[in-house]
């Protein structure tokens, strides 16, 4: 048979359990989500890259286009040139030639600089596709794992919940409000131990009478300043 003491104390420990179990499962969805916003993350910067190689490719297409117009109109001046008569005329097709060929020039240049960029793009892309296989595996793994975790110490909560209301239910009902009480107000050190002739919780020095009674008969008595139950350390005798 336990005595209130031990009943108090048993309570404690499975309220101390809980509290650190609870604070354990608060903490874990916030590392699921850590390791899914990776996943997305390096989704969202494989598409971006993508998009920008497209979008290159679409404007190298479009500078070719231009570039065939301009070779085109090139040849066509340069037909045109032999059949010129008057020195002005001249004057105006070989313009319109210089024209052309500074014209093809910039557009071969620019054209090269966006194939240089799709490469690097290409490059970038293949890379981080074969990195990102990896970490999303790793990332899926560890979520499973803190998946696991998690429901692990709901089960472990939910059992010490039930063995925590039948612990509460064999305490005397009269002690029940206090104890809770100073669980609300000081966490699981509501139960502490004599520390010396001082309470364990606030380190009130207790008036000798009560700390020589502590632990000596089944009445659980309190700090008078913190109103903490107190018990007597093992193997400390009560003189
Ligand atoms: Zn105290």
């Amino acid at each position: 048979m336990l005595t209130l003491i031990e009943r108090l104390r048993d309570l404690q420990q499975m309220d101390a359990e809980l509290r650190k179990l609870e604070s354990e499962q608060r903490a874990l969805p916030a590392q699921i989500d850590r390791h899914r916003k990776e996943i997305a993350r390096r989704a969202a910067e494989i598409a971006h890259l993508e998009a920008r190689r497209r979008e290159t490719a679409v404007r190298r297409q479009t500078l070719e286009s231009d570039l065939k117009t301009r070779e085109a109109q090139a040849t066509k001046f340069r037909q045109q040139q032999l059949l010129v008569r008057t020195p002005k005329e001249l004057d105006a097709i070989t313009h319109e030639i210089e024209k052309c060929e500074s014209d093809i020039s910039r557009l071969e240049d620019e054209i090269l600089a966006l194939i240089e960029s799709e490469e690097k793009l290409a490059a970038e892309l293949a890379r981080l596709e074969a990195a990102r296989r990896t970490q999303d595996e790793h990332s899926a793994e560890q979520i499973r794992i803190l998946e696991a975790l998690l429901a692990e110490k709901e089960q472990l909560a939910r059992t010490l919940r039930a063995d925590r209301t039948a612990a509460l239910e064999r305490l005397d009902e009269s002690l029940r409000p206090t104890y809770e009480w100073l669980l609300k107000t000081h966490g699981p050190t509501a139960v502490v131990k004599l520390d010396g002739e001082a309470c364990g919780g606030c380190g009130a020095l207790l008036p000798a009478s009560l700390a020589m009674r502590v632990g000596t008969d089944e009445k659980p008595h309190q700090c008078p300043h913190c109103n903490r139950f107190l018990f007597r350390p093992a193997g400390l005798g009560s003189s």
